[in-house]
């Protein structure tokens, strides 16, 4: 498929949307199958060292009251997400030094051997040393977005930050042996088709286990306040064609989605998804991990979260799967 070709698809309305996303559900039964694969997502500080102009989290966002679970805070949640079933607990945060490599290796060794889960991790760009401290503990995944694959759109959206440093350290990453997840942001101001046609590529040159992807909800303390924000239906095209260019690859429905359109999460579960991220953040903190407005999860009890998604798993006639759910190229590739 050429850049204009997949262009005009990721902008696809009508019969030509819905003929796509069913060809990615098919291209979804055929390789990954029926599965519905949840992580359980414990965002566990919103302390953030950057300055990216659409977050919520951002540093200088200053109406923000900010937090940080203690160590024994996150293993314990890992803990319940085990009980609960979850075979894989995904650590968030944004990027704080407070959790020091030592200290960050500690917290997973801990999870590892108390619950033998996998443990993805997604706290940012650090320093390699790190990423392999990290790994050594045990940590099996590792989710770092690209945002954009336009450089100059990156470099406006996160200041002192550059599209060139992420990409390394994605690749790290994957040198590492982490099974890497990485996805662009949809809707950014000044984004064009074009340039999410380059995100599909990217993502497909970057090899990239799993990919992350959601509109863009403007978050009101943002400089990006009065943007427009992304559309689901093009996010759901963008899902669609990820899965039809990565045919094993992990995709969750992301909670952007679900926020951003009714029934967001099902419909993306039908556009090539495999995966959902359920919120397991003790609720005294996960109103705070405001990323953008109107997360559903805060709303909500933990175990309530946990039933919600196993409904919508169901109304999409789909399987939720058991174990740590890893990238069928990972497990390849150990084998
Ligand atoms: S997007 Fe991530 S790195 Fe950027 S401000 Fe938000 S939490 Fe920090």
């Amino acid at each position: 498929m050429t850049l204009q070709e997949l262009a005009q698809l990721i902008i696809a309305t009508g019969r030509q949307a819905e003929d796509l996303r069913a060809e990615a559900d098919r291209v979804r039964w055929e390789t990954v199958g029926d599965d519905v694969h949840l992580r359980g997502l414990i965002e566990f500080s919103n302390h953030c060292r950057c300055n990216c102009l659409y977050c919520g989290l951002r540093r200088e966002n200053n109406s923000l009251a900010r937090y940080r679970m203690a160590p024994k805070e996150i293993v314990d949640a890992a803990e319940q997400a085990v009980a609960l079933g979850f075979g894989t607990v995904v650590l968030q945060s944004g990027e704080d030094l407070w959790y020091t490599g030592e200290r960050l290796a500690g917290i997973i060794s801990e999870i590892k051997s108390r619950t033998g889960a996998a443990v993805a991790l997604s706290v940012g760009e650090r320093e390699d040393w790190e990423y392999r401290l990290w790994r050594e503990a045990g940590a099996d995944r590792y989710l770092l977005r690209h945002e954009t694959s336009d450089p100059e759109l990156y470099a406006r959206l996160h200041p002192g930050a550059s599209l060139r440093n992420r990409i390394r350290c994605l690749e790290v990453l994957g040198e590492l042996g982490y099974e890497v997840g990485s996805g662009p942001l949809i809707g950014l101001p000044a984004q064009t088709p074009e340039i999410l046609a380059q995100d599909l590529l990217l993502l497909k040159r970057l090899n990239v286990h799993m990919a992350g992807m959601g509109p863009f909800i403007p978050s009101p303390s943002t400089p990006l306040a009065s943007a427009l924000g992304g559309s689901p239906e093009i996010t759901l095209n963008m899902l669609a064609l990820t899965r039809i260019l990565i045919p094993d690859i992990m995709l969750p429905a992301t909670t952007a989605l679900e926020t951003s359109a009714q029934h967001g999460c099902l419909a993306g579960l039908r556009a090539g998804a495999n995966v959902i991220m359920p919120n397991l953040t003790p609720r005294r903190y996960a109103c705070l991990y405001e990323l953008y407005p109107g997360k559903k999860a805060p709303t909500i009890g933990i175990a309530e979260e946990v039933e919600r998604v196993r409904g919508v798993v169901a109304a999409a006639d789909r399987l939720v799967a058991t174990g740590p759910g890893s990238s069928p190229r990972a497990l390849l590739a150990v084998t």
